[in-house]
């Protein structure tokens, strides 16, 4: 077996059968180089349920290591390096003019942040972040429509009726990097994907009922820009926690034990609201 052996598959963007290159998700630019332990959503259920302990009690010491940070084989070279000049780069600004932000907060104890972000390029960010969603679940989300949105950097055509879209300032006990979940709450069905990870997190609700608000703050808005538009992007974002493994869920430890004012329980996949 030579050392480097190369991974077929089909690629998650353009749907052929060619070879995969190693993708960081997210970007190695944003806070994900180091080693990070990954470990399924199975062996964690199991986990909570035989050992009657909560999320972050358990010690994930049997999780794989993966050495050079998040990411796996999900886009063949072309999509992967595409994606990665036309996005990659203002995401990045993005994500670090947040994280200059919560810097400057400190020690100080607050829900959100208010920033004003200048000359920044709305749509690349948004781009990267579906092509992000792309690359954790399977098959384009059922959508064939965001191959062709994705791979023409200028295209618009962003079906904002099906994709609502969330930012926060990740914390907590966990971090989630979650295909689609369905979860059944007081306002319907809700669909939604989530990478939550050091310092931004992203949920991408699909066909969101109207009147379900989620926490967050929603920058679908950024998919009205032109790839060359530069604005001053304005927005205050929320400081959410993630504290157990489902998607959507941001009650704090108290809340989630009972000790705060939230009631509860550990284990209940519908969201707050
Ligand atoms: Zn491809």
């Amino acid at each position: 077996m030579s050392r480097k052996q190369k991974t077929y598959g089909i690629c998650r963007l353009c749907g052929e059968n060619k070879e995969l290159t190693f993708e960081h998700v997210p970007p190695e630019t944003v806070f994900n180089k180091g080693a990070v332990r990954n470990v399924s959503l199975d062996a964690i259920i199991k986990d909570t349920m035989k050992e009657n302990k909560l999320p972050w009690e358990i010690n994930y010491g049997k999780g794989k290591i993966q050495q050079r940070g998040r990411g796996g084989f999900y886009l063949c070279g072309d999509c992967n390096s595409c994606t990665g000049q036309w996005y990659v780069p203002e995401y990045s600004r993005f994500v670090h003019a947040i994280q200059g932000a919560m810097r400057q907060a400190g020690e100080q104890k607050y829900e959100s942040l208010g920033l004003r972000i200048k000359s920044i390029r709305p749509l690349p960010i948004l781009k990267q972040v579906m092509t992000m969603f792309c690359d954790i679940n399977s098959g384009l989300m059922g959508d064939d429509s965001l191959k062709d949105y994705l791979l023409d950097k200028t295209s618009r055509s962003f079906n904002r009726d099906r994709y609502h879209l969330y930012a926060h300032i990740h914390a907590g006990a966990l971090e989630r990097m979650n295909g689609i979940m369905v979860q059944s709450t007081n306002f319907g069905i809700i669909t939604l994907s989530e990478i939550s990870t050091y310092p931004v997190g992203f949920t991408l609700y699909i066909d969101k009922p109207k009147n379900y608000k989620p926490e967050g703050v929603e920058i679908t808005s950024f998919s009205e820009w032109d790839y060359g538009d530069e604005s001053d992007v304005q927005i205050i974002i929320p400081k959410l926690e993630c504290n157990t493994i489902f998607s959507g869920d941001y009650r704090t430890k108290g809340e989630i034990t009972g000790s705060a004012d939230g009631k509860a329980q550990i284990g209940e996949a519908t969201t707050k609201g």
